[in-house]
């Protein structure tokens, strides 16, 4: 008979999305024709810009005449839009890579998920804690894991890297050895950024412990104050120990068009095998899991790498950026203590009176409509946090915020 695979069974509910909604369905079911308000998920809500918008048009007039017409792409991505990611690195950060070391994807949570898999099953990984979750649940569905330990709120085997107040959200790299370290700044949950000194030592650890990190730069286009790093590759010495997973999703607008990328860079050193091995692996692997990404998207890619695309993205990321701000500054006059915001779509609230994530949850469904995140969906952590997300249209971030701030005394 056949059986299941008893990783995936290790993983605890995936209850952060389904429980808000539940919450939400059972308020709205009490309060029928009440509005509410949500502040809660990373999902963009403004339309895809202009030029982006016709490129993609103009790639299904193509695909629409038998003789412009094209199937299967290259599973790493099209090569313009390769080279094309590769001159945006020099031209935008002053870093080389070459256009083979980019591999196009549908978007940067399938890579992050997947990335594990050219690694050894018996690797130590390290997560920020909180952080987005599925560098956790890969990792526990990869077999890393002898499961969840109700008692600590955490997965076992795990190393986790704490990141709170004291260290300003930035953790610091382990302790004792890993192999591999998952980090995201402008960091999801908390809004965090970091310098390029915060992440020299973790590359200066990986390079001690031979461990790869995997940075996950999704949000770096919200980086705005100079100083801090929008890749890995500004660091020295990073193209040796790091991989970087990025997406059209945050500043294009593409969570629905689905596009990304990750680099592996050709000089990236293992343990087992010689360098060169991470990056052939990598494209193994891409060649037969992945048959390439959308060639409308990559259409729509390559002009957001333009420098009209690049003012559009600019322009869609500041509008998110200005209801991050408004956030901020209405949560702050409502005395909560909030960090993020600022360099990123993400506030990270401190919830009021010694109240829990859950509960400070239900008080702003309760008393203001307003819906968020709980902070421990991320970690544990992340308890007696809340992440307000800025995408929404301006005019419903308004709304909620004059609505906290309302009722934050009730
Ligand atoms: N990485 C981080 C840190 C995210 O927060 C998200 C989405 O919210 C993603 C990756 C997913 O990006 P994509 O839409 O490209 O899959």
């Amino acid at each position: 008979m056949a059986k299941v695979n008893e990783d995936f069974l290790k993983l605890s509910g995936g209850y952060l999305f389904p429980e808000i909604a539940r919450r939400t369905k059972k308020w709205q079911e009490k309060n029928p024709g009440e509005k509410v308000l949500r502040l809660g998920i990373g999902n963009t809500t403004e339309a895809i810009t202009p030029g982006i918008a016709a490129a993609m048009h103009h790639k299904i007039d193509l695909l629409s005449d038998r003789n412009t017409y094209t199937g299967y792409g290259d599973e790493q991505g099209d090569t313009p839009l390769r080279k094309a990611l590769s001159e945006f690195y020099k031209r935008e950060y002053g870093v080389s890579l070459e256009a083979e070391e980019f591999f196009v994807s549908d978007g940067a949570k399938a890579d992050a998920a997947n990335i594990q898999q050219i690694f050894s099953q018996d690797s130590i990984i390290a997560v920020q804690d909180p952080a987005y979750p599925v560098y956790v649940d890969s990792n526990v569905a990869g077999g890393r894991s002898e499961g969840y330990d109700e008692k600590e709120r955490q997965y076992k085997n795990l190393v986790y890297m704490p990141s709170n107040e004291s260290n300003g959200f930035v953790a610091e790299p382990p302790k004792g050895h890993v192999d591999l370290i998952y980090l995201c700044f402008p960091n999801n949950p908390t809004g965090a950024v970091a310098t390029k000194e915060q992440l020299k030592k973790f590359v200066d650890y990986a390079v001690k412990e031979k461990a790869i990190i995997i940075y996950d730069a999704a949000y770096c286009d919200y980086i705005r104050t100079p100083g801090y790093v929008h890749t890995i590759y500004e660091v020295e010495g990073a193209e040796k120990v790091a991989i970087e997973i990025n997406s059209f999703s945050k500043n294009a607008g593409f969570t629905g068009v689905r596009l990304g990328w990750t680099i592996v860079p050709f000089g990236l050193e293992s343990d087992n095998a010689e360098t060169g091995t991470i990056h052939r692996l990598w494209n193994r692997r891409q060649c037969t899991y992945f048959n390439g990404a959308s060639n409308i998207s990559q259409a729509g890619g390559l002009m957001a790498l333009s420098e009209e695309g690049r003012k559009e993205c600019r322009t869609l990321v500041d509008y998110y950026l200005g209801n991050a701000a408004i956030i901020k500054e209405g949560l702050e006059k409502a005395g909560l203590v909030c960090y993020g915001g600022v360099n990123s779509p993400y506030v990270w609230a401190k919830a009021p009176r010694g109240m829990g994530s859950w509960e400070f949850f239900d008080f702003l469904l309760e008393k203001a409509h307003v819906v968020v995140t709980p902070g421990e969906g991320f970690g544990k952590s992340g308890e007696g946090y809340v992440r307000v997300s800025s995408y929404g249209h301006r005019e419903d971030v308004e709304k909620a915020v004059k609505a906290i701030v309302e009722h934050i005394n009730d």
